[in-house]
C-alpha cells in the first residue's frame, strides 16, 4: 500500500471553471518527511546548496515510494541457517527518467538512489511568453522506449503543463512504455490536467498540489524559479 494520498482531481474541482473530461491519476505524497524537505525547499532563506540537498532527498523519497507501485518476485533465499522468503522488484532495470534540463538535475540524482538501474533521456525544454507558452526544445537524448518500460519524467515543477506535455510527446513518439509517471515536487491542478487531456492513463506523483499560477506560469505560492535557486539565476 502505498503510504500517501491517491486523490482524484474531481474531488477538488469546485475552482475550476469547467471540469476536465479526464479524471488523472494524482498521488499525494504527503509524508511528514516531504513536509519537511517541501518547507525547506518553499521557504525564501534557503540556500542554492541547502535547496539541492532538499531537492536531493524528495526525489529520492519519491523513488522509494513508488517502488511500492511495482511488481515483485518472491524467490528464495539460502541464509547460513536455511531458507527464507526471498524478494525483489520486477522492472527495476526498466525504468527510464527524463531529466528536464536544468532543474530536475538534484531531484533525479536522488531518485537514482532507489532506481539504480534506470536509463535516462535528457531533455532541454524551454518555456516562451505567455500567454500562448511556446515550448522550444534545443536538446534532445532520449533512450529507446520498450513495451516493457515504465517512463519518469521528472521535472520538479509541473506549472502550466506545457512544457511536459511537450516533452511526453517526443518520448512516446519513441516507443510505447507500459507506464508513464510525471513526477513533481509541487503541481498544479490545472498543469494536470493540462498534460492529462493528451495523456489520461499517465501518473501524477508530486508532494504539493498548489492553488495558483501568475501571469508568467509560476505557481503560487510555489517556491520560485526551481532552476534559479537550484543553481543561481542566469544572465
Ligand atoms: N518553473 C519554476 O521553476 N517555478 C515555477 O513556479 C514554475 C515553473
Amino acid at each position: 500500500m502505498m503510504r500517501s494520498r491517491v486523490i482524484s482531481l474531481h474531488s477538488l474541482s469546485h475552482m475550476l471553471i469547467s471540469v476536465p473530461s479526464v479524471n488523472p491519476k494524482v498521488t499525494v505524497m504527503d509524508h511528514p518527511m516531504v513536509m519537511e524537505q517541501l518547507s525547506l525547499v518553499r521557504d525564501k532563506r534557503t540556500n542554492q546548496v541547502a535547496f539541492r540537498k532538499a531537492i536531493y532527498r524528495l526525489g529520492r523519497f519519491m523513488a522509494y515510494e513508488f517502488l511500492r507501485t511495482m511488481e515483485t518476485q518472491e524467490f528464495t533465499v539460502e541464509t547460513p541457517l536455511g531458507p527464507a522468503k526471498g524478494g525483489r522488484v520486477k522492472g527495476n532495470d526498466r525504468i527510464v527518467i527524463i531529466l528536464v534540463l536544468r532543474a530536475a538535475i538534484p531531484f533525479v540524482e536522488g531518485m537514482y538512489k532507489n532506481f539504480p538501474m534506470a536509463r535516462t533521456g535528457v531533455i532541454s525544454a524551454w518555456r516562451g511568453k505567455p500567454p500562448n507558452f511556446p515550448i522550444e526544445v534545443n536538446y534532445a537524448k532520449i533512450p529507446e522506449i520498450g513495451a516493457d518500460d515504465v517512463i519518469v519524467i521528472a521535472d520538479p515543477m509541473l506549472a502550466t503543463g506545457h512544457t511536459l506535455r511537450e516533452v511526453a510527446k517526443r518520448v512516446v513518439n519513441q516507443g510505447r512504455p507500459k507506464r508513464l509517471a510525471f513526477f513533481s515536487v509541487i503541481a498544479t491542478e490545472k498543469g494536470i490536467n493540462y498534460v492529462a487531456k493528451d495523456f489520461p492513463k499517465a501518473e501524477f506523483y508530486t508532494c504539493a498540489i498548489d492553488p495558483a499560477l501568475n501571469d508568467h506560469g509560476y505557481i503560487v505560492p510555489g517556491l520560485g524559479d526551481a532552476g534559479d535557486r537550484s543553481f543561481g539565476a542566469p544572465h
